[in-house]
């Protein structure tokens, strides 16, 4: 079997900053207990790795990030790559624990773009996913920002202002972004468009694009990793025959490999290239001793 695996693929500059804020926090603060505010990023095996240092990662879809930092008294607190709403962080602040900002730089631009044209009497048409970190950290804002999911929220929309900017979170899909921009202009003909799709989207989005007429795709990543879903979509609109969204090397089991001769691996960018060479190497060489996911070499970079 031949297999490529698609550059660029795999953890992002955020990511990587993230991880190693958090590293660097367990080297500084040995006699703290340290937390994270929901996940550092969407992958599951990172909270694992992590809790092999005692860092608790705090994440439950019922509660708000706020009642979430109500649970802690002391230590210190991590804000993840998403970013996070100023006025939570200045509660952190507020209750003496140890702040440490992982958000981004491309998702502080983008914010700070929001706040530039809000105090600029604009308001703003915000591209997202629903209940993601990125878009609930923007949203925090200002009412004046109005989360579009869709085409049918273009449709729903009635934002009463001459000054609209329309712009979007990081991780979108280039195809899909497309598209609502044009439904947004025909609905608000004057609006401002500053697309905001971050440039390590981009590149592994455009990656997958250039893929088309392959037959076989594997994408190593968290079901809840936006960015990885959207790999596989662009996948799908490239019209790649089989498309298999994994999270581990112990799920090829479960896929007939007998049948494909050339196979194209990605990862999204919040994935470990740990699991995507674990993937690759049994992919390559059917041995069995790369099924298996050790948590202890989840964190390497
Ligand atoms: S996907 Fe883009 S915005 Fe998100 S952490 Fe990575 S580089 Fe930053």
């Amino acid at each position: 079997m031949e297999v490529i695996k698609v550059i660029p693929s795999g953890y992002c500059k955020g990511v990587i900053n993230a991880i190693n804020k958090v590293k660097k926090a367990i080297k500084d603060y040995p006699d703290k207990q340290i937390y994270i505010l929901g996940m550092l990023v969407h992958n599951k095996y990172v909270v694992g790795g992590f809790e092999l240092f005692n860092v608790i990662t705090l994440a439950d879809k019922n509660k708000t990030k706020e009642q979430l930092l109500d649970e802690i008294d002391d230590g210190v607190v991590v804000f993840t790559a998403h970013g996070i709403d100023p006025k939570i962080k200045q509660k952190a602040l507020d209750k003496g624990l140890i702040v440490v900002d992982a958000t981004c730089c491309d998702v502080t631009k983008n914010a700070n773009l929001c706040i530039q044209h809000l105090n600029e009497g604009y308001d703003v048409a915000y591209i997202g996913k629903k209940n993601h970190p990125e878009s609930e950290a923007v949203l925090a804002l200002d009412e004046r920002i109005h989360l579009i999911t869709n085409i049918q929220d273009v449709q729903n929309s009635n934002i009463l202002n001459d000054k609209i900017l329309i712009t979007n979170q990081t991780t979108m899909s280039i195809n899909d972004i497309e598209q609502i921009i044009k439904a947004l202009l025909v609905k608000y003909p004057l609006a401002k468009v500053v697309e905001e799709i971050c440039s390590a989207t981009r590149t592994r989005q455009q990656a997958v694009k250039e893929l088309e007429g392959f037959d076989t795709l594997i994408v190593v990543g968290d079901p809840n990793s936006n960015n990885t879903t959207q790999l596989a979509n662009i996948g799908k609109q490239a019209k790649i025959k089989n498309i298999y969204k994994i999270e581990n090397s112990l799920e090829l089991t479960s896929i007939n490999l007998d049948n494909i001769s050339k196979v194209a691996v990605t990862s999204g960018a919040s994935t470990p290239g740990y699991l995507t060479q674990q993937v690759i190497d049994y992919l390559k060489t059917r041995d069995e001793k790369y099924l298996n996911v050790d948590l202890e070499k989840i964190l390497d970079l």
